[in-house]
């Protein structure tokens, strides 16, 4: 379980956007199903017109409903804290900012899936060809977002990269894109493994 690191400020109960949850939860199940989602780990959002739709803290991806998301519209950042403004009655999941950070960076983007891919990290990166931040940092941290910065920076194109030492995001157009790619990924890294036992 991680610690939520920014104050919610909740603008209304109401989050809008239901027609993008349908196919939140349809990639959050398939990445159970996977096993790409362990426990309580993970998150996912997908774009609406006024910002985004995110899983609750602490929830079961495998398992998510309707209910379990919140709509972010705006994050703030002063030099004491940072201030992410909500509708829904839950805490954002504790990644947030990163997720926030990412739709910023990349208007491109419609989607993005958080999820601890253990096994896509064993496999020595340059096996997969993807990119990877260069330093450890601190899950729902400001560094962590600056990290990602960082790479975007480096890597326009990226769709998929690794967060050193934690897991894996995997953006894409929609939903159901981020998850075939981390699927995709996913079985590379399996081939991989398989081959290293022989
Ligand atoms: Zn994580």
């Amino acid at each position: 379980m991680s610690v939520v690191k920014f104050r919610t400020i909740f603008r209304g109960s109401n989050p809008r956007g239901t027609p993008y949850v349908e196919e939140a939860i349809f990639s959050c199940r398939e990445a159970k199903r996977r096993g790409l989602a362990p426990g309580t780990s993970g998150n996912v959002s997908v774009r609406t017109p006024r910002g985004f739709l995110i899983s609750v803290a602490n929830t079961a991806l495998g398992t998510i409903k309707r209910n379990e998301f919140v709509e972010v519209v705006g994050l703030e950042r002063t030099p004491l804290e940072l201030v992410v403004y909500v509708y829904g009655k839950q805490e954002p999941s504790s990644e947030t900012p990163l997720h926030w950070a990412i739709y910023q960076a990349r208007p491109d983007v419609g989607a993005i899936l958080h999820l601890h891919d253990d096994f896509v990290r064993s496999v020595p990166a340059y096996f997969l060809d993807i990119p990877f931040t260069w330093t450890q940092q601190q899950s729902g941290t400001w560094a962590l977002v600056q990290e990602v910065l960082f790479l975007l920076r480096q890597h326009p194109n990226a769709q998929y990269f690794i967060l050193q030492g934690h897991g894996v995001v995997s953006t894409g157009k929609t939903a159901e894109a981020a998850i075939k790619q981390a699927v995709k990924i996913h079985r590379k890294a399996n081939r991989y493994k398989r081959q290293e036992k022989k």
